[in-house]
């Protein structure tokens, strides 16, 4: 039995390690910084459209977001385009589809717009 007293023995040794991690190295202000790049939302900018149903006379304005509601195109020139394409439909209850179809350049001023099933009314 002599030979299973020394195998303890060993274990014993074994758990006296020192394997203490040290949290403190960790810089804090890298992670803190890295966070607010992300929280700090660039407002969006915003267009709008406002039309009118051919069908039943509603007035619909539409929030048109500038950055994600665009999508790049470009023509034959290689010069790029903004397009837009929205569907409206009012709150009444004649259920008219307004296609709405925006186009714009690439400082994303509007260049044309388009409109099947009612018209734009300005503001
Ligand atoms: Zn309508």
């Amino acid at each position: 039995m002599a030979g299973f007293e020394g195998v303890e023995v060993g274990f014993a040794e074994m758990g006296a390690g020192d394997a203490i991690i040290s949290v403190e190295a960790t810089d804090m202000s890298f992670f803190k910084k890295l966070s607010n790049l992300f929280s700090s939302k660039s407002g969006a900018p915003m267009g709008w459209v406002t039309v009118k149903c051919n069908r039943c006379g509603e007035v619909i304005r539409a929030r048109v977001n500038l950055y994600n509601d665009l999508s790049l195109e470009y023509d034959e020139d290689g010069k790029g385009t903004y397009f837009c394409r929205k569907v409206l439909i009012g709150e009444q209850h004649c259920f008219q589809r307004i296609e709405v179809e925006l186009t714009y350049d690439a400082n994303r001023k509007l260049l044309s717009r388009e409109i099947t099933g009612g018209q734009f009314v300005e503001v």
